[in-house]
């Protein structure tokens, strides 16, 4: 379970009416069950419940059994497509290690409005479901052209190409370092936000291979062919 409390020796962790519910009507768990909690930065905690009610309960930690285990600084950039493949996009960019999920609007972006709150709820949930001890944040929409205007050049853009017909790089010779990862929509990028990535000395773009790979595909594909580069 994701819990929003310190985690520690004997610390006590109140719980909330939905992982109440979770727990003691879902799962069918009472006092005395050992419970596996995380918080996003003191590590994965074993706890046991103390308390148990239909709209609460109280655990107390009895000892760590994984240190914090924080992702490489990878960041996803994507423009959302429709709902359960955004959804999708999140939940595996969660799962395989990216440490912040930037929706952006492009000019072909297939979606206008995106729920913040829904796809934060999303990426918690892989990361309880992955053991993960870390949750992405996801950002609210925002448009491509201010993300870029207002971007810290130390962290550089890989972006994914699909004009660039070739087998798939393999990103072997990435410098170390933070970057991020973009991702186009369905109707790929408009000429004039292809020039302006061209032109930016931040972004480096590479094929992911000789087929058009849909967006949540592609997503998939360049994060783990990073992550084998220069991930952990
Ligand atoms: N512009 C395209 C079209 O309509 O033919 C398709 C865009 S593709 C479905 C969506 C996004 O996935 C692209 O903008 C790109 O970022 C990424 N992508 C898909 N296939 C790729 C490939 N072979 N190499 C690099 N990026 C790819």
């Amino acid at each position: 379970l994701c819990v929003d409390h310190p985690l520690g020796p004997g610390q006590a962790v109140p719980l909330t009416p939905e992982q109440a519910h979770y727990l003691f009507s879902v799962m069918r768990e009472g006092p005395g069950a050992r419970v596996a909690l995380f918080n996003g930065r003191d590590g994965e905690w074993t706890a046991e419940v103390v308390a148990a009610a239909k709209k609460g309960g109280t655990l107390t930690c009895l000892g760590q059994a994984a240190p914090q285990l924080d992702p490489p600084d990878l960041w996803l950039i994507f423009a959302p497509i429709k709902k359960e493949r955004t959804d999708f996009i999140v939940e595996k960019a969660a799962e395989l290690g990216c440490a912040r999920i930037v929706p952006v609007q492009t000019e072909f972006t297939n979606s206008q409005r995106i729920r913040q709150d829904r796809l934060q709820a999303h990426a918690l949930e892989a990361a309880e479901q992955c053991l993960g001890t870390f949750v992405p944040e996801v950002t609210d929409l925002v448009p491509l052209r201010r993300l870029l205007d207002g971007w810290d050049p130390a962290r550089r853009i890989l972006w994914a190409d699909e004009s660039l017909v070739g087998p798939a790089e393999t990103l072997a010779g990435l410098a170390p370092g933070p970057w991020a990862i973009l991702i186009g929509p369905e109707g790929g990028f408009s000429e004039p936000e292809r020039a302006r990535l061209r032109a930016l000395p931040f972004v480096t773009p590479v094929s992911l291979g000789p087929r058009i790979l849909r967006a949540d595909t592609a997503a998939c594909a360049a994060i783990t062919l990073w992550q084998s580069a220069l991930g952990d």
